[in-house]
């Protein structure tokens, strides 16, 4: 049976990125007509007159559990908002209360249109189980670091991590994924088998990079090389690997990331939160040619998932940082939060509503007073628009979410475990 989205602003992100009055017909898991397309006996129709119809977002850096954290220590120090707050919460986690955050999280991303993410956390099993049940794409994330972690000491680490990757590879909507820390968390042995299990089952590598100036600044003592580089001795710097922050960078290093291939992740909202005090060479990593997307980062240094914002946020850093309104249009920031982000996945089928697409599919409301006159519907998608204006999710063809209502995750049930979790975790 077909689903017909009718009658409203489509905001393609296709390669003309167009934005035209018309339908998108969906079969299946996939989007088969864009544009104007007729009604067919049968079909089930979505009325999205007055409504902005659009890819569903990416976000590219998250830690889905860490949820439990939101609010837990905010306007601390870096410092001492890891060594107070977060690791000693952290160390009390268990498969359990990671689930309830990555659930927390889910229910959060798709009510504001996030149809995919790429995660990092403990209890990867918990998080991918979570996302398979809310039917929404991830891309699991199993962490190495030296010192090891809740879920395991660091000598299992390796063998657990590759037995992950080979349980979920192949999976529809899991992508299992290598993610050593970062440069200053993990040492040349752990990177080294980091990059194997990358190229040897041709996953994805999620990492840290250059965040903070104090992490180049101490990667270059101890390593004899900054983290961008250190990662290229490594292994770890190919068109396989994704890198997160990328804040503090050299023209040499942002040359060096575009002839690898790599992914980069901007997570604007929690480098100014935690004031990281680099901004990342955005506009110099695109004229390179990077793929780029946008991530949240954790809630617990962002405190929100919400991509739509992160979308405003990134225009704007960029605009204020150079004194220039043109340095970052809206469009190149819808870009950024949809196609670049599946683009650094390697997901040329999603992040735009093309025939042949993925129906990963947002339905906005735009009859908001601040989303009215709509003289350009990317430039109110971008500076007006909320998450909350998110009415109608798809992923794969299926609806997840209907008129702000989520179908395939119980609120309230969520919600009431989250808090107790969240409970626990701190007490
Ligand atoms: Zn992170």
């Amino acid at each position: 049976m077909a689903l017909l989205l009718e009658g409203g602003t489509v905001i393609t992100q296709d390669a003309q990125r167009r934005a035209l009055r018309g339908s998108v017909r969906v079969e299946g898991a996939r989007i088969v007509a864009v544009g104007d397309v007729r009604r067919e006996r049968g079909d089930e129709v979505l009325d999205c007159t007055g409504k902005l119809v659009l890819p569903g977002f990416v976000n590219l850096h998250t830690h889905s559990p860490m949820t439990l954290l939101r609010g837990y220590g905010d306007d601390l120090l870096l410092e001492d908002w890891l060594q107070r707050r977060i690791w000693p919460a952290e160390a009390k986690l268990t498969a359990e209360l990671t689930r309830a955050g990555a659930d927390l999280a889910l229910l959060e991303m798709l009510l504001s249109g996030t149809t995919s993410f790429a995660d990092m956390y403990f209890f990867t099993d918990s998080i991918a189980q979570a996302s398979l049940a809310a039917g929404m794409r991830c891309w699991a994330g199993f962490p190495l670091l030296d010192f090891g972690t809740p879920e395991c000491p660091p000598e299992q680490m390796v063998p657990r991590c590759e037995d992950f990757v080979k349980r979920w590879l192949g999976h529809p909507l899991v992508t299992p994924v290598v993610a050593p820390h970062a440069t200053y968390t993990c040492g040349p042995g752990t990177l080294q088998q980091a990059a194997r299990i990358s190229r040897q089952h041709n996953v994805l590598l999620h990492t840290h990079c250059s965040e903070t100036r104090g992490e180049v600044y101490d990667v270059q003592a101890k390593h004899g090389a900054r983290p961008v580089e250190q990662l290229a001795r490594n292994g770890c710097l190919t068109e396989r690997t994704l890198l997160a922050h990328c804040g503090w960078l050299t023209k040499e290093e942002v040359r060096s990331i575009a002839r690898a291939g790599a992914g980069v992740a901007h997570c604007p909202v929690s480098n100014l939160k935690l004031a990281t005090g680099g901004t990342m060479p955005l506009p110099e990593l695109l004229a390179a040619g990077t793929r780029v997307g946008l991530g949240t980062d954790g809630a617990a240094s962002n405190n929100t998932l919400d991509v739509v914002e992160t979308m405003k946020l990134t225009a704007l850093l960029h605009k204020h940082h150079r004194w220039d309104p043109t340095a970052i249009p809206a469009q190149v920031a819808l870009d950024l939060a949809t196609r670049g982000g599946a683009d650094a996945l390697g997901r040329s089928d999603l992040g735009r509503l093309e025939p042949g697409a993925q129906a990963d599919i947002v339905v906005l409301d735009a009859q908001a007073a601040r989303m009215q006159p709509m003289h350009d519907p990317v430039s109110q998608l971008v500076y007006a628009a909320r998450g909350t204006d998110v009415e109608t999710v798809l992923v794969q063809g299926k609806v997840v979410v209907r008129d702000r209502i989520p179908l395939t995750l119980d609120a309230p049930r969520v919600l009431q475990r989250a808090r107790d979790a969240a409970h626990r975790l701190v007490s």
